[in-house]
């Protein structure tokens, strides 16, 4: 799970990441020596120093860190929280570890239920759209997962069947990685040819095939602009 350190600032166009900073890196904060711009210009490499380190003036234990060019790095104010037990910037190693464990803990129980929807918390009915997995991925020896397929429970069923995949080698079907495009006449296509399916799988890309711009030559629709120039010319008559 991400960290986020307690004092990091938010960032900004105007305060971006300078040499002389802080950033919180690792559970550590580090000051930051050098930016540097990298042969591939999309990138830049940054050469930290241990805050809190005896050697610090020697620059011994510096660290170099290769990142891309808009990388968001947490920036820390000089005034910032560190955990008096292990000296780690707040929230330290410890307690993100018991909150990790605790939300993994919250994250099993809600897929303990036999017939019992993990995203919605309600009874999955026959006669509901629903999708089910036999192996219970998150909630080990926990029963069969079933999930609603309606747009409030569709993302966790998404996210399920991804992680699900990983571990079973199963096919996904509720999504895909392809490019999906609206067309005029209300069908969609995916340029991903194994899509399982263009019209229902959730998409991370899509357009809309604007055949006003850039023509679209499936025949519905060319009919479509057809249609539409005819009544247009049809007004201006
Ligand atoms: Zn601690
Ligand atoms: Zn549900
Ligand atoms: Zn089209
Ligand atoms: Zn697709």
């Amino acid at each position: 799970m991400k960290w986020y350190p307690l004092d990091s600032i938010r960032y900004g166009h105007r305060d971006k990441l300078a040499e002389g900073g802080l950033v919180a890196y690792d559970f550590k904060a580090w000051r930051v020596i050098e930016i540097r711009p990298m042969d591939d210009e999309s990138r830049i490499s940054v050469r930290l120093r241990p805050v809190a380190d005896d050697w610090t003036a020697l620059g011994r234990n510096d660290i170099h860190l290769s990142a891309g060019k808009y990388h968001q790095f947490d920036r820390l104010p000089e005034h910032y929280s560190v955990c008096v037990k292990c000296g780690d910037i707040q929230p330290c190693r410890e307690v993100t570890a018991e909150r990790d464990a605790a939300e993994a803990m919250e994250r099993a129980e809600r897929y303990d239920v036999f017939l019992r929807c993990p995203a919605c918390l309600e009874t999955v009915t026959p006669r509901q759209k629903q999708i089910s997995f036999q192996e219970n991925v998150v909630a080990i020896l926990g029963p069969m997962v079933t999930f609603h397929l309606r747009s409030k429970c569709q993302g966790w069923a998404v996210d399920y069947e991804k992680k699900w995949a990983k571990v079973t080698g199963g096919k996904i079907t509720l999504s895909c990685e392809g490019h999906q495009i609206g067309h005029h006449d209300g069908t969609r296509t995916c340029l991903n040819i194994e899509c399982p399916s263009p019209s229902e799988a959730t998409h991370g890309r899509y357009s809309a095939c604007w055949v006003m711009n850039a023509a679209c030559n499936r025949p519905e629709c060319m009919a479509v602009i057809d249609e539409y120039l005819t009544k247009r010319e049809a007004k201006h008559a």
